[in-house]
């Protein structure tokens, strides 16, 4: 099997006692899991001593979260996170500082959740391919690590309201589809009339894609698809897969025999906003569809659409910014953040921080997107109050070009970015 960004979740084991993980919780488990999760446990012990709590417990709390990435900084000897040692010390401090932090242009556009059941369940060898049972698998082990005890079986409607509408700082919530059918018995792994009680429920708060349209399944069949999902479903875009389980394996946005009648359709019928998952070439698929360079032609040859790169196409994210950087005129090309930023933050700092640095620099801070993959990645609030904390140390900066993370580039990645794409207004 390649190469898989989840595969250490794998023996992840969830808590069995005290209820629900807090998103702090989950947030710490994955610093806990990488490389330096032996060093900041050493590091924040004393801290949950010093507030007389059981160390597990501490971890789950704001003040143990903060305390985590505080001892990021101290390991690296970088400043990855702006966090003081009054919120690792101090539970009431700790709460201040992050309801305070919630006020102001604190809007949040999650541009990445998802919910991943379907009311005929994935059966391997009746409704489910081997490569199919593959990916419900992998989705089951994030979602157990992340304290969904049942796994995709919990990655419900009403989890989707509870752990991200109602459980975090999201304002709104833009829902992308798994289609896939080769290998769920000819269905979209999320069928879209299951996903459209998202919006049926919260109306104002959510945002629905349209997903699933593979050219290598008949071009006509695909866009008949396509005005059915307008027509009868109203959706605000797509969010679509070059990699598929066609013979042909793939295919790309800027193929103009299989490709370009969709986009032209799209034009007609008012959808902008075109994503694609890019990089994060996991399982099932082919690398060499996870990357961006079809993007270059059709972003030229489309001006009048937006074509949004899923995950920031990471670990292809340079190549990315590249078909930016030599092209400063073009804009009509965005990088959203889903699991990229959630996988690198809490292992990779430096990684993260080149990543954000590198978009933010060639892309350009109007171009990048915040998204968090939930509810695979659980409750998306401790991504949130990573982001917030986080920051490019100096070295980066003078050595790279990039900026800091300011307040306002932060609230345009956090939610400007795509309320101007969208069309969504930020209320008070
Ligand atoms: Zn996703």
């Amino acid at each position: 099997m390649e190469f898989n960004v989840f595969e250490y979740f794998k023996d992840y084991k969830p808590p069995t006692t005290d209820g629900p993980m807090t998103p702090e919780a989950q947030g710490a488990s994955f610093f806990l899991g990488g490389p330096m999760g032996k060093r900041i446990r050493e590091q924040v012990e004393p801290y949950a001593d010093k507030a007389g709590m059981s160390r597990r417990a501490f971890f789950g709390t704001a003040s143990g979260f903060a305390a985590t990435m505080l001892a990021v900084n101290k390991i690296t000897g970088m400043q990855f996170f702006e966090v003081t040692e009054a919120e690792a010390a101090d539970q009431v401090a700790a709460k201040e500082i992050m309801i305070s932090r919630k006020a102001g242009p604190d809007f949040i556009v999650d541009v990445h959740t998802h919910i991943c059941t379907r009311k005929d369940g994935y059966i391997p060898g009746v409704n489910s391919t081997e490569k199919g049972m593959w990916f419900v698998r992998l989705l089951d082990d994030l979602g157990k690590a992340q304290g969904l005890p049942n796994g995709t079986k919990d990655m419900t409607v009403e989890n989707f309201g509870k752990l991200i509408l109602e459980g975090s700082d999201t304002s709104v919530a833009i829902f992308n589809p798994f289609g896939f059918r080769e290998d769920y018995g000819g269905k979209d792994m999320i069928p879209i009339e299951e996903q459209v009680e998202i919006r049926n429920r919260w109306p104002d708060r959510s945002v629905m894609l349209g997903g699933g349209l593979t050219p290598n399944q008949g071009l006509s069949e695909t866009l008949e698809r396509l005005h059915m999902f307008v027509e009868q479903y109203k959706i605000s875009g797509l969010k679509l897969y070059t990699f598929d389980s066609t013979p042909a394996r793939g295919w790309w946005f800027d193929d103009e025999k299989k490709a370009y009648p969709i986009w032209e359709e799209c034009r007609k019928l008012g959808i902008k906003n075109i994503g694609c998952h890019k990089g994060i070439p996991f399982g099932q698929f082919m690398a060499r569809y996870a990357h961006p360079e079809d993007f270059d032609a059709v972003a030229d040859d489309f001006l009048d659409l937006n074509f949004i790169a899923y995950h920031s196409a990471w670990p292809y994210h340079g190549e990315l910014a590249a078909l930016r950087m030599f092209k400063p005129q073009r804009t009509n090309m965005y990088a959203e953040v889903g699991s990229t930023f959630a996988a690198t933050v809490s292992s990779r700092p430096m990684e993260c921080a080149h990543v954000l640095g590198t978009l933010l620099r060639d892309l350009g801070p109007d171009y990048v997107m915040w998204g968090t993959d939930s509810c695979l990645w659980g409750n998306p609030q401790w991504q949130i109050d990573a982001f917030r904390k986080f920051q490019i140390p100096d070295q980066l900066v003078e050595g790279y070009g990039y900026s800091k993370l300011t307040p306002e580039i932060k609230a345009k990645v956090f939610g400007q970015n795509a309320a101007r794409i969208w069309n969504l207004k930020a209320t008070a």
